[in-house]
């Protein structure tokens, strides 16, 4: 029990294959603490008796195989143990990907079996996409594999500010409170938290990004064989759908787990029936997964990009900078229709170029607003290149020209 004040300490005792569910207090930490047995927190291992903090509003589960005892240390909003769960299929699956894994490594790296599965992770939104992600690379990472992971979540992304997709090795188990490191990530910006906006520019960053993962396996047997695990959007209907079916092309999945649905599903098996090597597996969306409002959603892409620029812990310090407005050139990608309306045929509609640049003019309407610092060495290159990270603008001073900025940029680099 923490010594000093009322103690709220309290253990609870886990049966095995049973798992306890936790959503931390809004305001307060949770300590918690393994005393006896194995448990692990989405397929990473908790460290015998060491306190370990969790941030206010973090949802979780303690799941144990074999049985454990848990201290906690603190308020939560919610907290029991469930002891029906999924998680045997999804252990099942690791081990499928596994025996793949293996045998990608046994062939020799020219050859085209040399590749690891490819797994994309699709569902309706809140069935537990990420999770799964996380828990199949941690269970990978523990086995010495360094899998890939892609994330092409716009609005709910976990490896960095939303509006982006990303890819970024695992190399260890994912920290149950750090999440997904930020080391070297490889990031595109496309810039809203919704595909519809542009879709077409969606498409062509999913296919940049895959391109670029190609050619890094191309020279690399070790991350060629180990895979990637691809965790994609809640968007399943229309557009949403289209844009799932392109993702499993472009980056030529051979495995596809489809989360808590029926019907996309069989939509999916049907459409894939052509497609030997791509294997379709329904799994059960696990009771544990915590349903997202409209508005939490947007509250947590907020908190997301606070955390990029301030760290978890409010333990980085971004840097502020002063520039003249004669040292950042800011593009916006596709605005504005791409011919005169007076230009085309009668009766056609001026479609929008979805990879149009359009050079924008400095002024406070861009207070606020985050920006990618891209790569790019000319404006034609900027679609094609990855981001070194972003800038939040927090003044603009119109009489002096000049531009505040808070910038904090992940150390990846160009590619
Ligand atoms: P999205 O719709 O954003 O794509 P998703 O399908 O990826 O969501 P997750 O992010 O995996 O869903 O899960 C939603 C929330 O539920 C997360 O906060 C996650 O930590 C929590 N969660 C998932 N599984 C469990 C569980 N077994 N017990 C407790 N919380 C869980």
């Amino acid at each position: 029990a923490a010594t000093g004040g009322p103690s709220t300490a309290r253990q609870v005792k886990l049966d095995k294959e049973c798992e306890l569910r936790v959503e931390v207090g809004p305001d307060t930490p949770l300590r918690l603490r393994l005393l006896t047995g194995n448990a692990e927190i989405f397929g990473t291992e908790i460290p015998p008796e060491i306190w370990v903090t969790f941030p206010p509003r973090l949802k979780f589960a303690v799941f144990t195989w074999y049985g454990a005892t848990i201290e906690m240390d603190g308020t939560t909003e919610t907290d029991y143990t469930a002891d029906e769960t999924p998680m045997i299929s999804y252990v099942n699956v690791h081990a499928v990907l596994e025996g793949r894994r293996n045998r990608a490594k046994a062939l020799p790296s020219d050859s085209d079996s040399s590749q690891g599965p490819r797994v994309i992770v699709v569902g309706p939104t809140d069935s537990g996409k990420s999770t799964l992600s996380r828990m199949l690379l941690s269970w990978a990472a523990k086995q010495g594999w360094k899998p890939t992971f892609v994330d092409l979540d716009i609005g709910q992304g976990s490896i960095t500010i939303p509006g982006c997709i990303a890819a970024t090795p695992i190399e260890m188990p994912i920290d149950s409170v750090e999440g997904i490191p930020l080391e070297m990530p490889l990031v595109y910006f496309y810039g809203h938290t919704t595909p519809s906006v542009n879709a077409d520019l969606y498409k062509v960053l999913v296919k940049e990004l895959a391109q670029t993962l190609e050619r890094q396996f191309a020279g690399n047997a070790e991350s060629r064989a180990a895979g990637m695990v691809i965790n994609t959007m809640g968007w399943i209907e229309g557009v949403g759908y289209e844009l799932l079916l392109n993702a499993i092309e472009t980056f030529n999945a051979t495995v596809v787990l489809v989360l808590g649905q029926e019907k996309l599903c069989s939509m999916l098996k049907d459409v894939l029936r052509n497609k030997p090597n791509v294997d379709v597996v329904k799994l059960q969306k696990s009771g544990g997964v915590v349903s997202r409002s409209a508005k939490a959603r947007q509250k947590a892409r907020s908190y997301r990009i606070r955390e990029y620029f301030y760290g978890l812990a409010n333990d980085l310090s971004p840097h502020s900078n002063v520039a003249n407005f004669s040292d950042l050139t800011v593009y916006r990608i596709g605005g504005g229709p791409q011919a005169p309306r007076s230009a085309l045929p009668i009766g056609a509609e001026p479609a929008a170029d979805p990879s149009r640049l359009v050079p924008v003019n400095i002024n406070r309407d861009l207070l606020h607003l985050v920006l990618a610092v891209s790569f790019a060495k000319e404006p034609e290159q900027i679609i094609s290149s990855n981001v070194a990270g972003f800038i939040y603008i927090t003044d603009i001073d119109i009489q002096r020209f000049e531009i505040c900025t808070l910038a904090h940029i992940e150390v990846s680099s160009a590619v």
